[in-house]
């Protein structure tokens, strides 16, 4: 049997992984855990998400699927956060005998719940349609992340995946600072990266792999494989650890991005990759955000944004200027493309202004006044043109691959650290 679960948790406490991995030790009564537990990460524009919008799925041999679906309904009951107006949880569960008719359709559920906006009356229409057991409480919104991890279950191989090794607190210290030896993250990702990344966050000096929030997670690694992220973990030191889990997961993916092939047809709550010319230079609004435009061949233009949090990464932005060639990923909100990555394709030439240089002594002349043009002091030369002359500046920018910091990372954005086989000058940023 496929359990999918979502929607569980607020932002006072709880979280729906570790319902995941409280399940996972709990169901052992009733059968084999079979897999790996998964932890998709789903549309990040979503504005009923708690933090990350995820959803979990565990997948489980048994003999009693009754027993099963009813400990996961009454510890859903117990633990979730219901007195909180956006906590609606949903659990779907998928019988053994149903995997490969349901294989295709949940796929692209999932794909669909990653990358657009779903009604909830969609998956429930679905769940009747199909006959799936589904247990959902107040409006049920969390049935369409049950379902979209339940279709990640389904189909293992047919997407790109990573690892998170999730530590979690003991129970009293919930909503407590959490006590942890920063230099012991660092010394992990020493040992680890890039086949680990978003531990920390070198150039920031921050530790970004702890949350600060009362949910139940002290840290979690991700990486390429369940041997590293456990290695880098054995490196932590920290207060003690009541349980931890290994989860398969779709984060450090790229999942979430659409090719837009023109800027007319990007809308809100999607996220995009989009090949365009920067438009206008960048400006830094007031808050520190940096903001400027793409233009497109059939004159759509939209605004991106490198906002505050993305740090050092808006000293690169705002080194762009009208006509360079880029192509951007990020999610879209309010009209503002909020960027993850950019790629420097071509750099336009730049010009500016220098008065002429004397012909005798070679420095640049000085005005000689308002419509006089130019003329050197020293050697008493004077310029023939009364204009001044045109000159291709250096760009202190190459053309390449760049990323926000880690400290500023959406959980579904592909590291550099993970791009192996791209023809293109990466700079990944740590
Ligand atoms: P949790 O730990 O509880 O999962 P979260 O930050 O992941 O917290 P949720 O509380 O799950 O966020 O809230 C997200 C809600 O949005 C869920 O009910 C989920 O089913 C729903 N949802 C997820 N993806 C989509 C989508 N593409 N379209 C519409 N609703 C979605």
């Amino acid at each position: 049997m496929i359990i999918g679960i979502d929607d569980t948790d607020s932002n006072e406490g709880m979280c729906t992984t570790y319902l995941g991995a409280l399940l996972l030790e709990e169901l052992q009564e009733y059968g084999t855990v079979e897999a790996l537990p998964l932890l998709v990460r789903l549309n990040p524009t979503i504005p009923y998400k708690t933090r990350g919008n995820a959803a979990v799925a565990l997948k489980l041999k048994t003999a009693c699927p009754e027993r099963v679906i009813a400990h996961v309904t009454s510890r859903i009951e117990e633990l979730a956060r219901m007195e909180c107006e956006k906590t609606n949880p949903g659990a779907v569960f998928i019988q053994e005998k149903d995997y490969e008719n349901l294989k295709s359709v949940l796929m692209s559920f999932l794909e669909e719940a990653v990358k657009e906006v779903i009604e909830i009356e969609k998956a429930k229409n679905l769940i009747a349609e199909l006959g799936i057991i589904s247990r959902s409480f107040k409006n049920g919104r969390g049935l369409i992340g049950a379902l979209a991890a339940c279709g990640a279950m389904l189909n293992p191989e047919g997407w790109d995946c990573t690892f998170e090794h999730l530590a979690y607190r003991q129970k009293e210290k919930w909503g407590t600072p959490r006590d942890v030896d920063k230099e012991s993250f660092f010394e992990a990702d020493r040992q680890t990266y890039p086949e680990t990344w978003d531990t920390v966050d070198l150039t920031n000096r921050l530790v970004v792999c702890v949350p600060h929030s009362a949910d139940p997670v002290l840290f979690g690694i991700r990486g390429e494989s369940p041997e590293i992220v456990n290695k880098a973990a054995a490196l932590i030191r920290a207060e003690p650890v009541e349980r931890f889990t290994v989860y398969r997961t779709n984060q450090g993916t790229d999942m979430h991005l659409l090719t837009a092939q023109k800027i007319a047809e990007i809308r809100d709550m999607h996220s995009y990759r989009l090949e365009s010319t920067v438009s206008a230079v960048p400006k830094t609004i007031e808050g520190g955000h940096v903001i400027f435009a793409v233009r497109d061949l059939e004159e759509g233009e939209i605004d991106c944004a490198a906002f505050e949090p993305t740090k050092n990464f808006r000293s690169l932005i705002r080194k762009l200027v009208p006509g360079d060639r880029v192509v951007l990923s990020g999610s879209v909100t309010t009209g503002t493309l909020n960027i993850e990555k950019i790629e420097i394709k071509a750099l336009a030439p730049l010009y500016t202004e220098e008065n002429p240089k004397c012909p005798e002594c070679g420095k640049h002349m000085k005005s000689a006044g308002q419509g006089q043009g130019f003329r050197c002091k020293k050697c008493r030369t004077q310029a023939q043109s009364l204009l001044k002359i045109r000159c291709e500046a250096e760009r202190d920018l190459e053309p390449g691959l760049y990323e926000v910091p880690p400290c500023a990372r959406r959980h579904l954005a592909k590291p550099l650290a993970r791009e192996k086989h791209l023809d293109i000058r990466l700079y990944p940023a740590r």
